[in-house]
């Protein structure tokens, strides 16, 4: 998915034309307990266009003096981004802080696309010319309080977008991403899949701008491990924030068919584990839980035991996720790791017979009534696979309101209890036919 960053420095309105651009987004359907969002990053879309939004300034760069957290900010911006919207506050004119961020981003050649701020009506207009001076050509008046000009601002970052890439493997290439917080052992992990297999073909640049992907194969099945630009560059100020490793996370899931979310054994379940894993489970990937360090932790014959319950309480929304304890620096357990991963992406594409899923859902129904509101009770007439990948499951009801979470999710367990659902996400929709 193509990406434009925000950049420019406090206080010129990066956040409300952050959120102008993602609109009403943020009302999530089906909000499940247990899942925290980052609202730095979100989808949005323009012209039928999807795209991800990055408002560099919320991304925590600690204490770093404040011309260093610009430049970070724009580093972050010019190596994420496709398109750079640079964001000034036409009231104030150029300041020597707009002009820094200016130089790093004309030496990059980034595209960019200048959007002066705080121009409410307008009369102010006139304001914007100064910013001409900055180089980057046209740039665009707009007002992010009251919604004005962001229109034609998108049309113009549009037009830098990459064309819409194909499909880049075979469909039976399973493709990976390796997620998690800094330091968990993501490329750790990565190096001992490529060590242990030895038939590293090549890199090859995915069409993806910077992404980096990784083919192998492992007793016939080939496999991809994607977008790992981000685990080889490193040193950069911004690597090692976690807000940024969230971010690196959700690049890497739009081309992941089975994300492995890494926790690390020895430092226990953090929020960040949580919150990373979360967005995996959103985008309706295949997942494993990694525990990674097993060889570094203190252990007895519980401890496996333990930490799984552990995970089952703190990673509710995952229930479906099978655990694998190992370690990426012994490779103890690794060989456990690829035929799971096999399996899991197996059962994300699975496509069940109708007339068989139909035959779960009735008797899941005689074993347990559907429920009643106001003395009228849910039928389910039908019930038909829409979708693979993940597997989505629509019911066709009376009345799509009696379908509470409860009777959603036993409906769930039991379709996974029928069905070889390991490790996939699996979406039930209710719809009223008669
Ligand atoms: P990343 O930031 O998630 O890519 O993490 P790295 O792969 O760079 O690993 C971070 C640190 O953890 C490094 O010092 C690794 O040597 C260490 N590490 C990674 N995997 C293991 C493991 O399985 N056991 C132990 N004890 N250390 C590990």
């Amino acid at each position: 998915k193509p990406t434009i960053a925000i950049v420019g420095r406090p206080n010129v309105g990066k956040s409300t034309v952050f959120n102008r651009i993602i609109g009403e987004r943020v009302a999530i359907v089906q909000d499940e307990p247990g899942i925290t969002r980052d609202r730095l990053y979100n989808n949005a879309e323009w012209l039928n266009r999807e795209f991800f939004v990055i408002d560099t300034g919320g991304i925590d760069l600690g204490d770093e003096p404040f011309l260093d957290q610009m430049r970070a900010q724009a580093e972050i911006a010019i190596d994420e981004a496709d398109v750079v919207l640079f964001v000034v506050n036409g009231r104030d004119g150029i300041t020597t802080a707009d002009q820094e961020a200016a130089n790093l981003l004309l030496r990059s050649k980034k595209p960019v696309v200048v959007a002066v701020n705080k121009i409410d009506s307008p009369a102010m207009q006139t304001q914007m010319y100064e910013f001409y001076s900055l180089g980057f050509g046209d740039v665009y008046p707009v007002s992010g309080s009251h919604g004005i000009g962001l229109g034609d601002l998108l049309d113009r970052a549009l037009e830098h977008f990459p064309d819409q890439s194909e499909k880049e493997y075979d469909e039976d290439t399973i493709q990976m991403a390796v997620i998690g917080r800094p330091n968990v052992g993501k490329s750790s992990l990565v190096n001992a899949l490529l060590g242990e297999e030895r038939v590293i073909v090549s890199e090859i640049a995915g069409t993806t701008r910077d992404a980096i992907d990784t083919p192998f194969e492992k007793d016939g099945q080939e496999y991809v491990i994607v977008d790992t630009a981000g685990m080889r560059r490193r040193g950069k100020v911004y690597e090692a924030t976690e807000k940024y490793s969230v971010l690196r996370a959700m690049k890497a899931l739009e081309r992941a068919d089975v994300v492995l979310t890494l926790i690390d054994g020895e430092q226990g379940i953090k929020e960040q584990d949580k919150k990373i894993a979360g967005y995996a489970h959103e985008a309706g990937r295949a997942i494993v839980i990694v525990v990674n360090k097993w060889d570094a932790m203190e252990k007895d014959e519980k401890t496996m035991q333990e930490f799984t319950q552990k995970i089952r309480e703190e990673f509710q929304f995952l229930a479906y996720a099978p655990i694998v304890f190992l370690s990426a620096k012994t490779k103890k357990r690794m060989k456990n790791l690829l035929p799971i991963v096999k399996t899991v992406a197996e059962n994300h594409s699975l496509r069940v017979p109708t007339n068989v899923l139909n035959d779960v859902i009735s008797d899941a129904v005689a074993m347990n009534p559907t429920p009643t509101e106001h003395n009228k009770r849910l039928r389910i007439n039908y019930a038909t696979q829409v979708a693979i990948a993940p597997p989505v499951v629509v019911l066709f009801v009376n009345e799509p309101e009696l379908m509470h979470f409860s009777y959603r999710r036993y409906i769930e367990n039991k379709l996974r209890e029928a069905f070889h659902f390991e490790g996939t996400p699996l979406k039930i929709y209710a719809r009223k036919k008669n």
